[in-house]
């Protein structure tokens, strides 16, 4: 199973999927920094943890990863961010 794995945040950059300049950028395991719609569009569909289209949706795919960068692993913990609330099937 290839993963896309969110590892952190990042401000006014460009995407590396399709090179369009960003306000938001995920930065994601391996593939540089992403923007939330490209990342929404690559990973695939999961109806039991998503509603509706079974996508996470770009606004929750930045806040991943603002919490992910911002947040430390305890807090994370604490709030019930495991690892695999970061981590999605690629599509
Ligand atoms: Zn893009």
């Amino acid at each position: 199973m290839n993963k896309l794995v969110i590892i952190g945040y990042e401000q006014e950059c460009t995407c590396d999927h399709c090179g369009r300049a960003l306000v938001h950028g995920v930065r994601v395991a391996g593939l540089g920094t992403i923007g939330a719609d490209c990342f929404n569009k690559m990973v695939k569909a999961n109806r039991r943890r998503f509603s509706g289209n079974g996508k996470p949706g770009a606004s929750t795919v930045r806040d991943l990863a603002k919490l992910r960068e911002f947040r430390s692993d305890d807090y994370l913990g604490r709030m019930g961010y495991y690892s695999h609330a970061f981590e999605f099937e690629a599509a």
